[in-house]
């Protein structure tokens, strides 16, 4: 027996969307949290969506296959009646995986007695999966980047960059940033670092990463390390005190905290994971001059990319992935320079002005919705 969550945190702006994690630290008030966000993130996009996210408190690690595919039958069947293609739509998230989604769709659509694509996304291309959707929240992040640094006048060339967690987003992030010029002298995943000052080459990472499902193959004796010349095995502590230009915090939340925030020493900070920086944190980094480009902007990708599955499912014509990164890259670019823009006119932080562009949008569908939930409730 696993407990498991389901929270759908709002639904004024349409079928709420997130992401079901397994992890064994999920808990209600976590996943009630990252409802929360998935709503803001949905309006901060103009996705018309609102905001709802689930979770099992496992170690999925610790399962075998059979064992995963029937906790997520399981997990199906206990909220079936909660979900729908109009009504909430789940998707991957933190140890969770296009496999793990296509059975989720099964299981729905066994019990629904009808095929139904769209109550879930992320699922496999061969089961209505959309193109560009398993690099989409990394390659999103990255449109954000470059449109800021761009903004900033930083070149790739000059830009060193350190990305804390190597799974669906930040190891797709470090990919991009790489190709595109940028140094990313370090990486780390749940086990630790690598830390090269002249650079990391991270296509072979990658690779390794795939091939052993561990950074610490790289930190062996032998071809791995000849091919990362020169690194240095580190901690995610010190991966975060890097004196690099960007951080990327690509893991889990609260990795930057009162504890550490002090110790931060880039000047950019680029939140690819939801919550990584703790609202005490977020004051300190604040008062050192640091720009947070925050979770609800920039990591919005995935969630804009499971959008464009529902709407492939829905009208049943599929795109390429050239179309979906065109269009994942205009919405990114336009809503990170509208909410740049409020950062600018109202001098306030990117973060906060990510809020004030979101409440705008969510404010506006209140009040077109009118009185109704007023006087049913009798207030
Ligand atoms: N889990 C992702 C997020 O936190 C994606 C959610 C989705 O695609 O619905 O944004």
């Amino acid at each position: 027996m696993f407990q498991g969550y389901r929270v759908r945190y709002d639904d004024t702006r349409g079928p709420t969307k997130g992401g079901i994690r397994f992890h064994p630290d999920v808990n209600l008030d976590e996943v009630q949290s990252l409802a929360f966000w998935m709503t803001f993130k949905c309006a901060a996009l103009n996705l018309p969506l609102g905001g709802a996210k689930g979770g099992v408190t496992v170690n999925p690690k610790e399962l075998s296959k059979f064992e995963l595919e029937r906790l997520s039958r399981g997990y199906i069947d206990a909220i079936a009646n909660f979900i729908g293609p109009d009504v909430d739509i789940p998707a991957p998230d933190v140890y969770t995986n296009p496999m793990i989604m296509g059975w989720m769709m099964d299981q729905y659509s066994i019990i629904y007695r009808k095929l139904s694509p769209a109550v879930i996304t992320g699922k496999p291309l061969s089961m209505g999966g959309s193109q560009g959707r398993d690099t989409a929240t990394g390659t999103g992040a990255f449109y954000v980047l470059q449109a800021m640094m761009t903004r900033f006048g930083k070149s790739p060339q000059t830009t060193t960059v350190a990305v804390q967690g190597f799974g669906n987003a930040g190891s797709v992030i470090a990919r991009l940033l790489f190709d595109a010029g940028y140094k990313v002298v370090a990486v780390s995943d749940s086990q630790g670092g690598v830390y090269a000052p002249g650079g990391l080459d991270i296509p072979s990472i990658q690779q390794f990463k795939t091939s052993t499902r561990s950074l610490k193959a790289v930190y062996c004796e032998g071809t791995v390390c000849n091919i990362v010349q020169d690194h240095a095995v580190i901690t995610n502590d010190e991966l975060l005190a890097l004196d690099v230009d960007i951080l990327i915090p690509a893991a889990l939340e609260n990795q930057i905290t009162a504890a550490n925030a002090d110790a931060v020493k880039a000047r950019y900070v680029f939140e690819v994971a939801n919550g990584p920086t703790t609202s005490e944190a977020d004051d300190v980094l604040a008062a050192k001059g640091i720009y947070v480009f925050p979770d609800i902007l920039v990591n919005a990708g995935g969630v804009t990319v499971s959008y464009f599955e529902w709407v492939q499912n829905r009208s049943g014509l599929y795109w390429s992935v050239e179309d979906v990164n065109d269009r994942l890259k205009s919405m990114m670019v336009t809503e990170a320079e509208r909410i740049w823009k409020i950062a600018q006119d109202l001098d306030i932080r990117p973060r906060t002005a990510a809020y004030v562009h979101a409440l705008e949008r969510l404010g506006d569908a209140l009040n077109a919705k009118g009185t109704r939930d007023y006087y049913v409730s009798g207030i």
